[in-house]
């Protein structure tokens, strides 16, 4: 294992350039757990690059090109088709987008077809709760009448013009000593690489070998999935002759909930509150995910200050493949106060003598001023363009034509 021009595959693995078999059996599985998309679904491209070193490296022939000539033997020992370069570009350099969900090498060296992503909007309830639901999708599958031959058996020829490539190469000499290459889709086969004797061409599929079918599939959104989690549909991505197909994956999406937000396990809510209730105890009700109506009880006696959270717990979210074991409930009180002048200056000195008493003014020596305390919206701050128009005397024309002539008075 002298001379190993390139690492990165086997660093992918985290083992040395001379691992056995075995090694790198361990090394894969340990990580492929690790990393799986259901069990790690922010773990982006990891689980394919994974997996992808793993191929190459468990295959002897490739192994060999690949320790011999690093990416380079790779590319060439590949046929240099079917997509590779995606893979190869993503981890040897270059672009990540192009890897996703886009074709590879199946383990029997079949080319596999493109993974097919669909985004599944879920609700929060349907993840508390777990949902079957039915998805109908359009994909292509072999035709049956002629197995995906397009025609009958011997109907198909490979084109005589790209000798079955479906590109011609055209080379032209830009000076004595420098070629130009160019590809072009050719014209013969349009670019696919074969030729159907008109008449013998199927009826059923008209030669494409293929044929629209729907499909429904049923789908489990299971109790605490995440937003992001991945379900797979293994080999149900559209078919092709001679492909391995793709896979189907849906790709959940979390909606909005008007009440909870979810934090992992735990959820979040906010609820109002009076100032009597943060003050004398309450009791208030609210519909969980699953439509139980919780009660809340506190007791008199025991305040809620302003902002401040209060936890219930085992009232999360399920956790996923453990639905018994559930996050906690945050609930952040928003206390409401009453409106100014809402009682009585006698009253209110009623309300003095119940409440805690107020701090000692301190001795005050030398000048003092008094100053007035104003209301102040922080959501108008300083900066506001419409606003500081509003207080800016010397606004023009500009501001009053847009606003019309009335509004700048209003404010002022
Ligand atoms: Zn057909
Ligand atoms: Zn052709």
């Amino acid at each position: 294992m002298a001379n190993v021009v390139d690492t990165k595959l086997y660093d992918i693995l985290g083992v040395p350039p001379g691992a056995s078999e075995n090694e790198l059996k361990k090394a894969y599985r340990k990580l492929a757990k690790e990393y799986h998309p259901d069990k790690n679904p922010n773990a982006g491209d990891k689980f394919k690059e994974i997996s992808f070193a793993y191929e190459v490296l468990s295959n002897p022939e490739k192994r060999e090109l690949y320790d011999r000539y690093g990416e380079q033997g790779l590319r060439e020992g590949s046929g240099g088709g079917g997509g590779m370069d995606d893979i190869f570009s993503h981890i040897f350099g270059g672009g990540l987008f192009g890897f996703m969900g886009n074709q590879s090498r199946s383990r029997n060296g079949r080319r596999r077809g493109e993974d097919m992503m669909h985004p599944l909007k879920v609700s929060l309830e349907d993840l508390y709760n777990g949902k079957t639901t039915k998805l109908q999708l359009s994909k292509n599958v072999l035709c049956s009448a002629c197995s995906g031959q397009g025609g009958k058996s011997g109907a198909v020829q490979k084109c005589a013009a790209c000798r079955g490539r479906g590109v011609r190469i055209m080379i032209r000499q830009l000076a004595p000593g420098m070629v130009q290459q160019m590809q072009s889709v050719c014209s013969d086969c349009n670019g696919e690489g074969e030729v159907i004797n008109e008449k013998d061409r199927c009826k059923k599929c008209e030669g494409k070998k293929v044929i629209k079918e729907v499909k429904i599939l049923e789908v489990h959104v299971d109790k605490g999935m995440k937003h992001g989690q991945r379900i797979t549909f293994a080999g149900e991505a559209d078919q092709a002759p001679g492909v391995e197909p793709g896979d189907i994956v849906l790709l959940l999406q979390e909606k909005e909930h008007e009440v909870f937000q979810r934090d992992g396990n735990d959820l979040h809510m906010t609820y109002k509150i009076g100032l009597v209730e943060a003050l004398c105890g309450f009791q208030f009700t609210f519909k969980h995910l699953d439509a139980r109506q919780i009660v809340v009880k506190y007791p008199p006696g025991k305040v809620i200050e302003p902002g401040c959270v209060r936890v219930v717990r085992g009232e999360g979210m399920p956790q996923y493949r453990n639905p018994f074991e559930k996050g906690d409930l945050y609930i952040k009180f928003d206390v409401q106060f009453p409106e100014n002048n809402w009682v009585s200056p006698d009253k209110l000195s009623e309300l003095e003598d119940l409440l805690p008493s107020r701090p000692e003014v301190p001795n005050i020596i030398g000048d003092t001023e008094e100053v007035e305390l104003q209301e102040f919206d922080s959501t108008r701050g300083s900066g506001g363009g419409q606003r500081r128009e509003a207080y800016n005397d010397s606004s023009d024309e500009e501001s009053s034509s847009h606003h019309g002539p009335g509004v700048q008075c209003a404010h002022q």
